[in-house]
């Protein structure tokens, strides 16, 4: 007989954990299908940055998300860590962005209003001359010219972050099932369950959160989920001497010291299909810039190199919401270079959206029904 569940979440990364949490504290039991353990790709490799006042879409059409994101994420960490006693490392940070030229000061001056403006929600921000960014760290290369600090961004560690979502969605209830999604049984505008490699499980609502590999979706359910892959490598150093007290951004390098003792420094942003495999050109290109921001991480030692995919859109907002043409399929994938950030918003409205049909989550620019309809949603307006 057929494995049975309330809700089948297809990929356990942060979108997919994050999806069986909200909805078990909703008491909605949900199975998450997993074909290469929980939190094994992108959400396990991340950085862990939550920087909510900058990257694609901010300011623009991500800012609200991005924002009512950041705030779950504080209001959950204190509950979550504490129910599943697992230390995911979360902290609020400082970042200095440093320029080297003119050219470079419009752009930090903009990150300045924007944590300026952002004060009532915790951020702030100053400018810093030249001797002032070397006083805040000594370290940093003397060919810079001014910088800005900015306070309110926070980290943590994204395996933890994700393995914690997943327990306490275990802990309410939901299953992790390993396995691999690789169809759908229909009935006429309905999925009546996920059939897996080795069985199948009948559900009453599917959520689907296969990051970059969403698009094996739109041949089952003949909808259209453009994520694809955009590899991204990160170089873990370790640095002698005092640790960094801060992060630290310029000559286009993101260096992040870590709670694991480690200088994180990144990335990358690359097409290449689906190939995870960290790259020699890659090593060369972040440590070579990450020297050029502080001359000292030339002589640190790797101590681990990775790389994994962002699950990126079109136009880089998330594909949150109700699967067009579909009364029991949703989405939740496709949040790019922000899927830790934004897992909570996307988490949450996921899960409202299937329990109650609405949420508060400012979800504007992440509707499903702005990439192509479905075939089967045209015929049945024909
Ligand atoms: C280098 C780098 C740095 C990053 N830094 C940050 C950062 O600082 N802050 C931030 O917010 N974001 C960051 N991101 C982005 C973030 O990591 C991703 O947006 C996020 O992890 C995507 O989560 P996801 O759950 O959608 O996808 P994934 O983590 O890829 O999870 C999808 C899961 O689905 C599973 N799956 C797929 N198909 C099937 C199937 N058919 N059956 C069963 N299982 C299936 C996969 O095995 C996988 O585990 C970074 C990304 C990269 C690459």
């Amino acid at each position: 007989m057929a494995q049975t569940s309330e809700v089948v979440i297809v990929g356990g990364g942060v979108a997919g954990c994050a999806a069986a949490y909200f909805l078990s504290l909703a008491g909605v039991k949900a199975t998450i299908v997993e074909r290469e353990g929980i939190s094994s790709q992108a959400s396990g490799f991340s950085a862990g940055g939550l920087n909510p006042l900058e990257g694609s879409c901010i300011p623009g059409p991500l800012s609200a998300l991005a924002m009512a994101s950041f705030k779950l994420h504080k209001e959950l960490w204190g509950t979550l860590s504490k129910e599943t006693a697992i230390d995911f490392l979360s902290r609020i940070v400082s970042l200095t962005k440093v320029a080297f030229s003119e050219d470079e000061v419009p752009a930090l001056q903009e990150s300045l209003n924007l944590f300026e403006d952002a004060r009532l929600e915790g951020f702030s921000g100053e400018w810093l001359h030249r001797s002032e960014v070397l006083k805040v760290e000594s370290r940093l290369s003397e060919k810079l010219i001014g910088g800005v600090r900015l306070f309110g961004n926070a980290t943590l560690n994204s395996l933890l972050y994700t393995q914690a979502l997943a327990e306490a969605a275990q802990r309410n209830g939901a299953t992790v099932r390993p396995g691999v999604a690789r169809g759908v049984r229909l009935d006429n505008g309905r999925v009546l369950s996920v059939i897996l490699g080795d069985g199948e499980i009948a559900c009453d609502q599917v959520v689907l959160a296969a990051g970059p590999w969403s698009r094996e979706a739109e041949q089952w359910l003949d909808i259209s989920v453009p994520v694809d892959p955009l590899k991204g490598e990160i170089l873990r150093l370790e640095l002698h001497g005092p640790a960094l007290g801060g992060d630290y951004n310029g000559a286009g390098a993101s260096v992040y010291p870590r709670a694991d003792g480690l200088v994180w420094c990144g990335t990358t942003e690359v097409d290449e299909g689906f190939n995870k495999e960290p790259t020699e050109a890659a090593k060369e290109k972040i440590w070579g810039a990450a020297r050029e921001l502080i001359p000292e991480l030339a002589h640190a030692n790797l101590i681990k190199h990775t790389a994994c995919l962002r699950p990126v859109t079109p136009d880089y907002m998330p594909i949150v919401g109700r699967a067009p043409g579909w009364d029991n399929v949703y989405l939740s994938t496709g949040a790019g270079k922000k899927g830790i950030l934004l897992s909570t918003g996307m988490g949450k409205a996921t899960a409202d959206l299937m329990t109650k049909g609405v949420t508060e989550v400012p979800l504007e620019g992440c509707e499903p029904e702005r990439f192509a309809p479905s075939k089967r949603s045209e015929s049945a307006a024909s």
